[in-house]
This record gives structure tokens, sequence and C-alpha cells, in this order.
């Protein structure tokens, strides 16, 4: 089933309309045409049916039939990734990470990061394709940090669970979390966190979790990490 995305400025009661690329791919790429049924998602929970009232290569009018609104399921889930060097790397965590439901995305300058460019054009759009591909209605934010302190800062009400390696004991996240409502994992870029920065995130309450006695790359680690939350 082909998703659509519309912002919610582009939704009244009774009306949708897809403009740009969505128009582009509904008219051109799909060959829809007037009458035709079409689902479009707001990115914002809201879930639409509705049939085409007037279809061009710039502009698709949708008249709403039904309307739904998806739960946005709890603990809502927040990535804190360090940046890391290879774009296609982060790329497939970012897409990852909506895939698996996170509701939020923040990538950190972290003290190892050896690059701090972030195309988030980019990222915004595999965001949002990952959100249709996982016919998910929430579309992650995607934001830069300048520090981990700064990604911290960002939620004070959170729980936190860091990734961080060489560490004995239980392997993976224990399922003590069904009460929370907002829970920031922690993952470090390439070269790991720092010293300083594990401590920074300790004494905000972050606890260590383990992904096993292997290291994993970041964007493994991330998915491992968000993988323990499916629902
Ligand atoms: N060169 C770094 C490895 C970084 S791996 C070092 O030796 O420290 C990138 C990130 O993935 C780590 O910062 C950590 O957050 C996560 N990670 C990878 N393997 C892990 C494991 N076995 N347990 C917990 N976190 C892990």
């Amino acid at each position: 089933m082909n998703i659509f995305y519309a912002p919610p400025e582009q939704i009244s009661v009774e009306e949708i309309e897809l403009v740009e690329q969505e128009a582009h791919h509904a008219s051109r790429v799909l060959r829809y045409s007037e009458g035709e049924i079409i689902t479009v998602v707001d990115g914002q929970g809201g879930w639409y049916i509705g049939h085409i009232t007037r279809i061009t290569r710039s502009s698709v009018r949708i008249a709403i039939s039904e309307k739904r609104e998806a739960a946005q399921g709890l603990p809502r889930l927040v990535l804190g990734m360090g940046i890391i060097k290879q774009r296609d790397r982060q790329e497939f965590a970012v897409e990852k990470a909506v895939e698996l439901g996170a509701s939020q995305i923040v990538l950190f300058q972290s003290q190892h990061t050896e690059k701090n460019k972030v195309r988030t054009n980019r990222l915004e759009l595999i965001a949002l394709s990952a959100m249709k591909q996982s016919m998910r209605a929430w579309l992650p934010d995607i934001e830069v940090a300048s520090s981990l302190e700064e990604c911290l800062d960002l939620f004070p009400d959170h729980r936190l669970l860091i990734a961080h390696e060489k560490l004995d004991g239980e392997v993976g996240i224990k399922n003590e979390y069904a009460g929370e409502t907002g829970l920031v994992l922690l993952v470090g870029p390439e070269g790991g966190f720092s010293e300083e920065e594990v401590e920074l995130a300790a004494s905000r309450g972050a606890e260590r979790v383990s992904l096993g006695s292997y290291r994993l790359r970041a964007e493994t680690a991330a998915v491992t990490m968000l993988s323990q939350f499916l629902r």
C-alpha cells in the first residue's frame, strides 16, 4: 500500500492537498487519477483515507472520508547518537531508527566525533520515507546538538540509558521501563564515548547498558537498543 505525507498545515477538516514530491509521486510515478482512494499520514499521528478530487503534477486534492489517530506508544524513545563520519552509516542509523519507532533523533557532536557536518535535509527525507515504508503516522524530529551535554539538556525528564562497552554483567535492557514516558538511548560514535561523556551521563542518572561482549558498530548498537522496545 502506498502512503502519502502531508503536514498538518496542508490538511483541513474536509480536504488534504499533497504538493511537491508527494504530488509528483502520486500523479507522475503512480499515475493516480481522480476518484482513486488514497491514504495519507500527517506525521503527527493522523491517518486519513479519502479520494482524489483533482490531480495535477504539482497538487493533488483529496476529499477526506475517514480519519484515525494513531497513539504514540510509551515510553517515547529518543535516540541520542554521536555523529558518525561515514554518511551512509549515519543514514542507515536514521532510517532504521524511524522504522523501529524512535520518536526523536538527536545527533550530537561527541568528543570522539571526527566530523561535524550533518545534512539534516537529507536525513529528513530518509526519515519521511522510512515512516511511510513502516506505515507509521509519526514523523520523528531530527536535531543536531553540539555536544552530549546539549543533547541531555533537551530531555531533563527522560530516563537515560547509555550503551557503553566493556561491561561485565547482564547483557541487554531489562524490561523495566514499561511505566516510563520517555527514554533517551545513547550511542557513541565510531570512536566511542570519552570518559568525560560517560561520567557526564552518569551524573545525569544514565544507566549503563551492555550490548554483549563484542564491539558493535555504532549503527548496529543503535538498532540493537531500539529493537528491545519493539511494539
Ligand atoms: N572504538 C570504540 C567503539 C565504539 S562502538 C571504543 O573502543 O570505545 C560505537 C558505540 O556503539 C559505542 O560508543 C557504544 O555506544 C556502542 N556499542 C558498541 N558495542 C557495544 C557493546 N558491546 N555494548 C554496549 N555498547 C556498545
